[in-house]
């Protein structure tokens, strides 16, 4: 009759290559994950111009409307002028007329008075912000096909090591229907709570033997029901079966 944690060391090894594959599973490709940051960075400066954008765009409206206001109260201010039956009343208009032409002047500018005014500079920002847009929006169709190659081929990958990782569990699971199931089943329970190992083998040291999971000096009377392997032994420290080895 074979040794039944000779079998659980073997079952062990299989469980570690197990959680292998999954590791690198999970492990993202250093290229991806800087194409992944590199469009995302991307859709962020996307998004922001175009938040400026339309903010700039709304101020240039604004503008606008108020420039066909005040031309148009400047139109009735000449009509009403024209028609003015005293000469109080035409410099009264006058006046209202010379504000109109002042305010005009701010939002349109004069190149005679060098006023820049406010439309010119609202529109060289569109341009220079629909010229920005239009590069990142360049850089993000170049950058989107590349990523979503790169998570193809990762999931790929993945997927690869998916068919592996079932074709190797089953193998386990064979090797672990001919181990006696009280034993598969603490060790495992002790694997779950230790993340990783539920056997571990203990070692001769100078005077005795030690747990070489958790290097803790064994008891002799421990070392000794170990050695007789009747039944299963745990390690006193750390709560693995402990097993003599081969
Ligand atoms: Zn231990």
């Amino acid at each position: 009759m074979s040794d039944p944690l000779a079998e659980l060391n073997r079952l062990q090894e299989r469980d570690l290559e197990l959680d292998q594959i999954r590791e690198d599973q999970s492990r993202i490709p250093e290229d991806l994950a800087q194409a992944r940051l590199h469009l995302r960075t991307l859709e962020d400066r996307l998004a922001d111009l175009q938040d400026q954008l339309r903010e700039v765009n709304l101020a240039y409206h604004k503008v606008e409307l108020e420039l066909q206001d005040l031309k148009s109260k400047r139109e009735k201010a000449r009509a009403a002028q024209a028609q003015a039956s005293s000469a109080k009343e035409q410099t009264q208009y006058g006046e209202q007329i010379r504000q109109l032409d002042d305010r005009i002047e701010e939002i349109e500018g004069s190149e005679k008075k060098n006023v820049e005014g406010q439309m010119a500079p609202l529109v060289e920002q569109i341009y220079k912000l629909e010229e920005e847009l239009a590069q990142v929006k360049a850089q993000v169709d170049e950058a989107r096909p590349r990523l979503e190659a790169l998570e193809a081929a990762n999931q790929q990958r993945v997927n690869d090591l998916e068919a592996t990782y079932q074709s190797q569990k089953a193998d386990r699971d064979r090797l672990a229907a001919t181990i006696p199931a009280p034993i598969v089943k603490e060790y495992e329970s002790i694997r779950k709570a230790r993340k990783g190992t539920g056997l571990a083998r203990m070692a001769k040291t100078g005077n005795g033997y030690r747990c070489t999971a958790c290097n803790v000096q064994l008891p002799m009377h421990v070392a000794q029901q170990i050695h007789q392997a009747q039944k299963v032994v745990r390690c006193p420290s750390c709560g693995r079966i402990l097993w003599k080895g081969e």
